[in-house]
């Protein structure tokens, strides 16, 4: 190594890579289980403080390696308990990671890149334009930093909790963690798949495979690839019944449509040695997807593909002019798949005082694709049209951040409904 190359990042490094590393270091592979438990099990970035590695390994290591997390610059506590990271990578972008304690579990939901290419309608991430891919460093950092905010280091592992719900006396916080935040994870699929293999490890985190679940909007081909690197669960973000309003709000069902799709989930989902099934997930938007009429459409569409559908009520953010659906159409909704013979949850609203709930999710993105700007032309075009017409605006709606830049910090990017809706 020159000593113009950076050092290698170890807590990027899956048990196979850091046991190739030790190898090329001439050591035995039994310093990677080491050197794991001290970074993920223990909280430890101080090479010097790993005081069962010999003093001339540590020093050896440390000619060649360090440990390198990404940064919290802010925190951001909800009033139900749930809390918000905003954690900026290296490429500049900043991203974010929610948690969300329930009874008995404690999920993290972990962005894989900063922005997003695909430009689903209902997503804040989608409006930003795409920057970057997080590295796995950036991607495992992020649990990482959730046991180290949580005291999750040192006390006993996520399995430990047990499937009653109650969780063994002094469980790992993080019980659970979803590949939803920012990003479409299998777009990163190798820096995703080297995290997943961490979060399950038992020599790191330990996570079962029923507590890690990746969600997609529906990459086909690296769904088609999956099985071949994990054996994690599987959501899958559906969000209409058929490919016509399916591929208005997700626009990559242009290029993979329902059918593919399901055949592809479904090859996954048959490579695994339980009988786990898929999440469907269905963003319930007012007038757009929410008819009684596209509930009976999907139990027909779903009715030979074993699966769960959550329900996810729409939460609102700037530049969007969608709505949340009455609680009533939701129970209605929700009812139809019911009597269909569906298990169907219907996603409890967390966090939106924080700019934390689905599809909220912001970071600050150097956005390298120029929506992010557009659609600020637009609202600003909105709102010109709307003053000449007398239409009044809040300072929380689209044309209320024109001409600022997307961020959480200041939760500019994210429409706050006050006083808060219950939760559904
Ligand atoms: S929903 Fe997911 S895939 Fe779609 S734009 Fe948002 S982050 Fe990207």
């Amino acid at each position: 190594m020159t000593m113009r190359e950076a050092k290698i990042n170890l807590m990027g490094l899956s048990l196979a890579k850091m046991q190739a590393f030790f190898l090329e270091l001439g050591e035995k592979p039994f310093r990677a289980s080491q050197t794991l438990k001290w970074i993920h099990q223990r909280g430890v970035i101080d090479i010097d403080t790993m005081t069962d590695i010999s003093k001339p390994l540590r020093e050896k290591m440390k000619s060649v390696a360090e440990i390198r997390l990404p940064h919290i610059t802010q925190e951001l506590r909800s009033a139900d308990g749930s809390c918000k990271w905003i954690v900026q990578v290296e490429s500049g972008s900043s991203v974010e990671m929610v948690f969300i304690p329930e009874a008995g579990r404690g999920t993290l939901c972990i962005s894989s890149q900063a922005g997003c290419s695909l430009d689903c309608s209902f997503c804040a991430t989608g409006k930003q334009g795409f920057n970057s891919n997080l590295t796995v460093a950036e991607i495992i950092g992020q649990l990482w930093w959730a046991n180290q905010k949580l005291a999750g280091f040192g006390v006993k592992p996520a399995q430990e909790w047990s499937e009653d719900g109650k969780p063994a006396q002094n469980p790992r916080p993080v019980s659970n963690v979803v590949m939803m935040g920012m990003g479409e994870p299998l777009l990163n699929f190798e820096n995703v798949m080297d995290a997943l293999s961490l979060m399950m490890e038992d020599q790191a985190y330990g996570l079962s495979k029923r507590r890690v679940t990746i969600s997609t909007s529906g990459v086909v081909p690296a769904i088609d690839r999956l099985k071949d690197f994990t054996d994690a669960s599987l959501a899958v973000s559906l969000h209409a019944p058929n490919d016509e309003l399916r591929s208005e709000l997700v626009p990559i069902n242009r290029k993979y449509p329902i059918k593919e799709l399901l055949r592809s989930v479904s090859g996954y989902m048959d490579t695994l040695s339980d009988r786990r099934v898929p999440v469907i997930e269905y963003t319930l938007i007012a007038g757009v997807n929410d008819h009684r009429q596209h509930a009976r459409e999907l139990a027909v569409l779903l009715k030979d593909f074993p699966c769960k559908i959550n329900l996810i009520p729409f939460n609102p953010f700037a530049l969007s002019d969608y709505r949340r659906p009455s609680s009533s159409s939701i129970s209605n909704f929700r009812q139809i798949l019911h009597e269909a013979g569906y298990t169907v949850t219907v996603r409890t609203t967390r966090a939106d005082d924080i700019g934390a709930a689905c599809g909220q999710l912001v970071g600050e993105v150097g956005d390298n694709t120029r929506r992010s700007q557009r659609y600020r032309d637009a609202a600003e075009a909105q709102r010109e049209n709307d003053q000449q017409g007398g239409v009044e605006h809040n300072s929380e709606t689209a044309a209320g951040v024109t001409g600022k830049r997307f961020s959480s910090a200041d939760n500019l990017a994210v429409v706050i409904e006050k006083p808060s809706r219950p939760s559904v």
